[in-house]
């Protein structure tokens, strides 16, 4: 079984290099399952979210930028090496629990989720997911884990979703899928309406809020977050 960790898609987030360091000192029988690789090493080293475009939207087939030429590298990786799960984590400001990011509920996903003590999947049911390396590789996952919550105990939790998934275990958890067919427009709503959403609860405008945060209204995007309209539980 191959695995790999793929950290630091966007420079400044670590919990990449923390779940890796965390396996080396604490779960070495892992290692020899798990490769970890830098997303964007350019933009980790001046700890920014990215050098010319983010990375993770950037899995578009050119060579313009920076990190239109790292997301090729990046995907030679994966095919040279026929791994059979990548991890590809984040964290945010975004105040909400720790969550999985899928594409699409396909069956090369299925043996993680049975895997994984996390319950949240978020179903990115729109092209924005398309340029990104879930939308680029069916064996990949995102997780997406608010950056203060990043804790030992959630290494070693990750780490036993891991162990499971090598050895084809399940956590017999449900899981709730959020589906988004949308993303929050700027436009939509003002700061202060934006401030009152609740990532997971559903908002009294119907939807689903996901990483919905503080910082949504600087992000250099025209979109707040995602909007998931409808939620349903799986066994998997
Ligand atoms: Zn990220």
């Amino acid at each position: 079984v191959k695995i790999l960790l793929l950290g630091s898609q966007h420079g400044n987030e670590l919990l990449g290099e923390k779940l890796y360091a965390h396996i080396l000192k604490h779960q070495p029988e892992l290692a020899d399952h798990v490769q970890y690789v830098v997303g964007n090493p350019e933009a980790r080293r001046q700890r920014k979210r990215f050098i010319e475009s983010d990375l993770n939207r950037s899995y578009n087939g050119r060579e313009t930028t920076y990190e239109e030429r790292r997301a090729t590298y990046i995907l030679d990786i994966i095919h040279e090496q026929s791994f059979d799960l990548i991890l590809d984590l984040h964290t945010t400001t975004c105040v909400q629990p720790p969550c999985l990011i899928v594409p699409s509920i396909h069956p090369e996903l299925a043996r993680f989720l049975r895997a994984c003590s996390l319950t949240r999947v978020v179903h990115i049911n729109h092209a924005i997911a398309k340029t990104s390396l879930i939308g680029a590789c069916p064996q990949a996952i995102a997780i997406e884990v608010n950056k203060n919550d990043v804790s030992p105990q959630l290494l070693s939790s990750l780490c036993a979703d891991i162990h499971r998934f090598i050895k084809q275990e399940a956590t017999h958890t449900k899981k709730q899928i959020y589906e988004v067919t949308e993303l929050l427009a700027k436009g939509s709503f003002t700061e202060s309406q934006a401030g009152q959403l609740v990532n997971f609860t559903r908002s009294s405008h119907g939807f689903y809020p996901i990483l919905v945060g503080e910082n949504s209204y600087k992000k250099h995007t025209d979109y707040l977050g995602f909007k998931a309209d409808k939620m349903y539980e799986i066994e998997v």
